[in-house]
């Protein structure tokens, strides 16, 4: 491994710049951004990131997906690149930082190296990534997904948003549905940001170097009882509804509360048939969003739910049916990239942890196909998707140092 000289930092304010003039499109009077994926402002935070990037010399191609990749030369042409980014479309009321700080971060490393007039063997790509966020075209994380293969491209440029405009519609309107073939081997991949959890700041450390994420599984319950009259039913005839939903909604909480501090559990959502207040509940209708970052603890907090499901529908006399919605398992990133995270923070001289992600990230598609690790810096009070997100300019600048760091010794500085 080729040591960085330890004096080479990124340029702080000029990161913080860029974050400011980012944040600047789509900006909400809360202090936020609203930026949703293909919109217009999408397509003005899009055009002046590539601008940026061909001002400093990068080569941009755009796939089928609207993935942007902009490309420093490495000395070997024939290695794979090391890929490095995240994502600019936001929640509605989301933040200045989520996604943007991989990106703009992936972008001042390449600034640095031009400066310090350092050479590497392989290629560097910064990359954004489409429709990371879900919210408005489902799912999440649709172009690293399709990238990494987990998705069929046309099946994803077919999802329509709320007003049946779809993708694929959306990319070509604002210009960004690429001639670029889609995929393409990764050396590694490396995505910088904020940790959306509180964890990092509890404990006043700056860098998490993150090992993984966390395995999901969602489900639809269905319990299926009988709507009866609340006044002349006796108690011990009801098959009712809500108080097995009731008893199930509490079994959920106790397999997170069993698999503690890891795991946790939500029941989100409910619909209740027929909703009336002087009716029993004929039926009820539950989400169920299961999470650990070990595949067998998962499975086992799978069987457990269904297992107490069935006991709890026996004991109140009501059928549960159980729809598998999702079933994302956790994904682990490489060791060798995540040392090369650690060593680069240990080398800066930061404080750090390692740490399971919470949160989604393209970093956990491209897992699938490419050694692949996250860096993780601070966020005021552990929010996110949220007006009010926020991040110091120093852990910023420090997540941005490491990365490079990291950057430097996957893809080999090349001294001369
Ligand atoms: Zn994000």
């Amino acid at each position: 491994m080729i040591v960085p000289p330890p004096n080479l930092r990124i340029d702080g304010a000029r990161l913080w710049q860029s974050l400011m003039a980012m944040a600047a499109i789509g900006a909400t009077p809360k202090g936020g951004v609203c930026r949703l994926a293909l919109s217009d402002e999408d397509r003005a935070a899009r055009d002046r990131f590539v601008g940026w990037c061909r001002d400093a010399g990068l080569a941009v191609r755009v796939d089928r997906l609207g993935n942007i990749f902009a490309r420093r030369a490495g000395r070997d042409a024939a290695l794979p690149p090391v890929v490095i980014g995240s994502h600019l479309d936001t929640q509605p009321t989301g933040g200045k930082f989520d996604g943007a700080y991989g990106v703009l971060a992936a972008f001042e490393v390449v600034r640095t190296l031009d400066d310090a007039g350092i050479a590497t063997a392989a290629p560097i790509e910064v990359v954004v990534w489409t429709n990371e966020e879900g919210s408005r075209f489902a799912p999440a994380c649709v172009g690293s997904g399709v990238y990494a293969g987990a998705f069929d491209a046309d099946d994803s440029l077919s999802r329509a948003d709320r007003d049946g405009k779809t993708l694929g519609a959306e990319l070509a309107r604002i210009g960004y549905a690429g001639p670029a073939p889609m995929g393409g081997a990764v050396g590694a991949y490396v995505e910088a940001h904020i940790e959306q959890g509180p964890i990092l700041e509890a404990e006043g450390k700056t860098i998490g170097i993150v090992t993984g994420a966390q395995g999901i599984r969602w489900y639809d319950v269905t319990l299926e009882g009988q709507a009866a009259h609340a006044g002349t039913t006796p108690m011990d005839r009801r098959r009712d509804a809500i108080q097995g939903a009731a008893m199930l909604i509490a079994a959920v909480d106790a397999i997170a509360l069993e698999q503690a501090p890891s795991a946790v559990a939500t029941v989100g959502a409910l619909s209740v048939a027929p909703n009336s207040r002087n009716t029993i509940a004929g039926s009820v209708t539950l989400t169920v969003d299961l999470r650990h970052p070990d595949a067998p603890v998962l499975a086992a907090m799978d069987r457990a739910f269904r297992a107490r499901a069935a006991a709890i529908a026996k004991a109140r006399r009501l059928d549960a049916r159980i729809v598998d919605v999702w079933d994302f398992p956790p994904p682990e990133f490489d060791r060798g990239c995540v040392a090369a995270v650690r060593a680069a923070a240990a080398r800066a001289g930061f404080s750090h942890r390692d740490i399971v992600s919470g949160a989604g990230h393209d970093a956990c598609y491209m897992a699938r196909i490419a050694p692949t690790a996250m860096v993780f810096v601070p966020c005021a009070d552990g929010i996110s998707h949220n007006e009010i997100e926020a991040a110091t300019p120093a852990d910023l600048a420090a997540g941005c140092d490491v990365l490079l760091g990291a950057v430097l010794a996957l893809a080999g500085e090349v001294r001369g």
